[in-house]
């Protein structure tokens, strides 16, 4: 599904050079439920958003669902993140003055469906995160963990081929960053692709496998289930 290959990123600001991913060679298979550990500096949401097509490696190579990512143009990377891959970030990012069903018919109308089936797809979404009666909600309605449940099923309703999670649960209390876990653990066993970066041990326990980073290195794995 995604193969990760020498990857390396340097920043550099004048003179100065800061070696973030030294290296990362990473295989994703398809149905993972993978979780990127380390503490804060590691490298995880560098590499997450290398692997994602937010940000271009200094070196390395990533092939995703077997297209080699790297050679892509600006237009190809835009659409392939747009028609492949989903997102969910730890500040929700939902647009403000739309229901929780409209942003997640946004995306959808985007790329083309037309507005009922966008509707029902979107309504369906929410059902599958335990939010059929917060349809009609403003984000600012929503407690945190609703918003981020109306977040995943924005992803979800794309049907990407994986889900990147970075610090879902940063901004929650511990009971909401559990059903946070929960629900993305229901949609992997649907056969969703999800990688998550985390820096918290207690909500990695429902994935399959957790890699730990240290200093921009992988330095072990740790496999849970298969
Ligand atoms: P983590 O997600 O594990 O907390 P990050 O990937 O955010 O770590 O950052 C890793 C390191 O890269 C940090 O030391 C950070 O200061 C550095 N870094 C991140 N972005 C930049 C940048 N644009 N320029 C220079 N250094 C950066």
């Amino acid at each position: 599904m995604i193969s990760v290959k020498n990857i390396k990123k340097t920043y550099t600001n004048g003179d100065i050079e800061t070696h973030v991913l030294k290296g990362i060679n990473l295989e994703v298979k398809t149905g993972e439920f993978l979780a990127i550990m380390g503490k804060s500096g590691a490298g995880k949401s560098t590499l997450m958003y290398q692997m994602s097509i937010l940000d271009e490696p200094t070196s390395g190579e990533i092939l995703i669902d077997g297209v080699d990512i790297l050679s892509l143009s600006i237009k190809e990377k835009t659409e392939f993140r747009l028609n492949k891959l989903g997102y969910v970030f730890q500040d929700y990012a939902l647009l403000p003055e739309l229901t929780a069903v409209e942003n997640i018919m946004i995306p959808l109308l985007m790329r083309g469906l037309d507005t009922d089936l966008a509707k029902k797809r979107a309504m369906e979404a929410l059902a599958d995160v335990g939010l059929s009666h917060r349809l009609n909600n403003l984000p600012s309605q929503l407690s945190g963990g609703e918003q981020q449940r109306v977040s995943i099923a924005r992803a979800v309703a794309q049907d990407p081929i994986i889900l990147f999670a970075d610090e879902p649960t940063a901004n929650l209390d511990s009971v909401s960053s559990t059903h946070i876990i929960d629900v993305l653990r229901e949609i992997n066993k649907r056969g969703q692709t999800i990688i998550m970066v985390t820096h918290e041990k207690e909500y990695t326990h429902k994935c399959n496998r957790i890699i730990y980073l240290e200093d921009g290195l992988i330095i072990r794995e740790e496999r849970l289930r298969d």
